[in-house]
């Protein structure tokens, strides 16, 4: 696979969009693995470091689909 940006060889891939990305153009994001309720608060278990393309725009917490209920 070639990087999304330059084309390149690419050595990753885009954990939010699934864009692949060489070595020059790899950025990190934080990515939300799980999330749990304890007690009375909602708690994320986060990655920060998720490899993350800089051309997708990854919201910061899950929508809701309430259409699927
Ligand atoms: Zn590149
Ligand atoms: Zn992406």
């Amino acid at each position: 696979m070639d990087c999304w940006h330059c084309r390149r060889t690419a050595v990753a891939t885009c954990r939010f969009c699934g864009r692949a990305i060489c070595e020059d153009h790899v950025q990190v994001h934080p990515y939300i693995l799980e999330l749990f309720r304890s007690q009375d608060t909602t708690k994320a278990l986060v990655v920060e470091d998720a490899v993350f393309c800089g051309a997708c725009t990854p919201r910061p917490a899950p929508i809701d689909l309430p259409e699927l209920d």
